[in-house]
């Protein structure tokens, strides 16, 4: 592959072209320009683009078109992208702290990173996508996808689990950039991952040692319902309705969207309920409310680890 010049680009255009910020509008340090699409003129050193990128090497080791900066007398290569992908790749290529990359850069960035072949903006833009796989799933695991980021892509994946499949699904605008088999593969995902969650439910409801309080009824005072047989075991009434609403949440999405939220609708159920009069129903509730969460989430998190995405890396 070859830097792309445009021969209009390079000669005289009607507008004078603007320098580059610093570091890269100092000719003193710089052996050619690299004038971008929208007209501003980047001065840097061969050298540090060569190291950069074997594509830069090989367009600078051929014969150089012959227009010269009047100003700076450097001779000067066009290149296709504009000045905020070129400001972005030096940045990462110099000796100058590395720039933050917020989505809308980040893809034009690891496009770019892949023409020229550097493997420093490849591995900046792999490393900025993992802020976007807790804050944008979707279109983080969109990106992992078409950069074949399979960590990523998996990690994007996990994260997506908060949400609807639904929800995911009307996010056109980031997979639209996908193929079907990477869409079918989130899909896929998030189902053996919804299974996972469910089935969790059914395990740990499962009569523990020590009893659930719920399952069994108190003798030493009044006021403690008895539990009734159920899809739960034996379990007090409050129990089954909440139990039924965890279940119905994680056939909504997967993952529960933070712990605390289920947890505190299971105390508030349970102190809504008639049975919190029970003295040893009380007594007992936070400490099996907690053991009963910690139980879900880790056999949640254990399941969704064993559940492998579909990747195609080619
Ligand atoms: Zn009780």
């Amino acid at each position: 592959m070859s830097v792309t010049v445009d021969p209009d680009h390079t000669s005289k255009s009607a507008v004078a072209p603007t320098v580059a910020e610093a570091p890269f509008n100092n000719p003193k340090y710089a052996d050619i320009i690299l004038r971008t699409s929208n007209n501003v003129d980047f001065m840097v050193l061969k050298s540090i683009l060569c190291q950069a990128s074997p594509v830069f090497e090989t367009t600078f080791s051929l014969p150089q078109g012959d227009t010269i900066d009047s100003e700076s007398l450097l001779p000067v290569v066009a290149v296709t992208e504009d000045d905020k992908v070129i400001d972005t790749i030096l940045r990462i290529c110099y000796p100058v702290p590395n720039p933050q990359l917020d989505p809308i850069i980040l893809t034009a960035t690891l496009e770019t990173g892949r023409k020229y072949e550097m493997s420093a903006v490849t591995q900046h833009g792999s490393d900025s996508l993992k802020a976007l796989v807790d804050e944008e799933p979707v279109h983080a695991y969109s990106i992992a996808c078409m950069f074949r980021f399979k960590d990523q892509a998996l990690a994007a994946a996990k994260s997506s689990l908060r949400f609807p499949i639904v929800e995911i699904l009307a996010q056109s605008h980031h997979l639209d950039h996908l193929t079907g088999q990477a869409v079918s593969s989130l899909v896929m995902y998030h189902v053996k991952c919804r299974d996972v969650s469910l089935s969790a439910v059914q395990q740990v409801v499962k009569p523990a040692s020590p009893a659930w309080f719920w399952s069994y009824q108190h003798i030493s005072r009044g006021g403690c319902t008895a539990p009734v047989n159920s899809a739960y075991g034996p379990a007090q009434k409050w129990f089954m309705d909440y139990a039924a609403g965890l279940t119905q949440g994680f056939h909504e999405r997967p993952l529960l969207t933070g712990p605390l939220e289920f947890k505190e609708r299971m105390v508030s159920a349970f102190l809504m309920d008639s049975t919190a009069a029970c003295m040893t129903c009380l007594m007992s509730a936070i400490t099996d409310i907690n053991r009963f969460f910690t139980a879900l989430h880790r056999t949640i998190q254990e399941g969704h680890d064993n559940v492998t995405l579909e990747f195609k890396s080619t």
